[in-house]
């Protein structure tokens, strides 16, 4: 029976990866919540839409149409904002610097969230963010919950930049990491938390590929 696994945690984690692996192993579909609300940060960010001025991001929000498309180059799903590859861009330093401001905003939450149910319509899907197991699929069968210690997720995140051939600084990045913890963890409508059913993994000192193999068992019980 197909399901839909609901993975949440903090920032460079290893969420996205992990959940990557977990849904081609099982032949799910995957969706990264992390990457619609980089999207409508960069749409902010292009068009100076005013964080404090709220028909002013109503009207944003109408313009925005997220949606995954699959790169055969890549074997990978690219992020597209009205029907441009924002794949690279989204991921670059000056949307990771405002992005948790944009996700505290409930408009844009309300946005996002309404589309991710949508998505789960059809299950078999590995959903990644903060808020999935308790407020997008708070019935999901499977609920994770992934933390590592600030130092792992600050060199990861620093290796995942360099590939793309962005060299930061590892105190910039902590700095960016802890200032997102913050501000997810003390949203007011659904602050970053573990759901009281989710299995909680810790992957500061487990491979890659064990915390794959035990999410992928946990799917099977
Ligand atoms: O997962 P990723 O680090 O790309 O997410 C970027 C930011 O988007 C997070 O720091 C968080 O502020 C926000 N986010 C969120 N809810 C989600 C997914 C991401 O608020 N479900």
């Amino acid at each position: 029976k197909k399901i839909i696994i609901a993975i949440d945690g903090y920032s460079a984690c290893g969420k996205s990866s992990t959940a990557k692996a977990v849904a081609s192993i099982l032949g799910y579909s995957y969706i990264d919540t992390g990457a619609m609300y980089r999207a409508v940060t960069l749409y902010f960010l292009q068009n100076f839409v005013s964080l404090t001025n709220p028909n002013e991001i109503e009207n944003a929000l109408k313009e925005i149409e997220i949606e995954f498309r699959h790169n055969p180059k890549t074997q990978k799903s690219d992020t597209y904002l009205n029907g441009i590859n924002v794949e690279q861009e989204i991921r670059q330093m000056t949307v990771s610097d405002k992005v948790s401001e944009v996700s505290a905003i409930s408009q844009v939450r309300r946005f996002l969230v309404a589309q991710q149910q949508k998505m789960g319509k059809k299950k078999g899907i590995v959903m990644d963010g903060r808020d999935i197991g308790t407020v997008v699929f708070p019935e999901a069968e499977l609920k994770i919950f992934m933390t590592a210690e600030m130092t792992v997720r600050a060199k990861r995140r620093q290796d995942e930049l360099l590939e793309k051939g962005e060299l930061v600084d590892l105190e910039e990045i902590i700095e960016n990491l802890k200032k997102r913890d913050l501000i997810d963890t003390s949203r007011q409508d659904s602050p970053l938390r573990q759901a009281e059913d989710a299995q909680l993994i810790d992957t500061t000192a487990i491979t890659f590929e064990e915390q794959v193999k035990q999410i992928v068992a946990m799917s099977k019980q």
